[in-house]
């Protein structure tokens, strides 16, 4: 019953809120500079793969973003439920600083690892 309560949560809610304000304007600010570049000079092959290439860059970041947004999301979610702060794999707490500096973390420190150990 003791989960993460008043007034740690105000606290998170509004990071969270933060975090999600940032990602959108991340994201807005690559989708900006989208603008299709065709009938320019196309007979500079050099530019075109470059542009190509940032195209690509452009498209991961903001797959990134969209995943990170996702995130944000369901933290909110969880903060909303009351099981903000808990592992999503082994239900424990999550380390306090952790949340501080990444709200949107969904795993302990010992799952995550273990995760991307995998995943790699
Ligand atoms: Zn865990």
């Amino acid at each position: 019953m003791d989960t993460f309560e008043t007034p740690m949560s105000a606290d998170f809610a509004e990071l969270l809120l933060r975090r999600d304000a940032e990602l959108r304007r991340a994201l807005q600010a690559l989708s900006a500079d989208d603008e299709p570049a065709q009938n320019q000079d196309v007979s500079d092959f050099k530019d075109l793969a470059l542009r190509v290439n940032e195209a690509a860059v452009d498209e991961q970041q903001a797959d990134r973003l969209e995943a990170n947004l996702a995130q944000v999301a369901a933290a909110r979610q969880r903060l909303g439920a009351g099981r903000f702060g808990t592992c999503l794999d082994c239900g424990g707490e999550i380390d306090l600083r952790r949340l501080l500096a990444l709200p949107e973390v969904e795993y302990c420190m010992a799952c995550q690892q273990r995760h991307e150990g995998q995943g790699h």
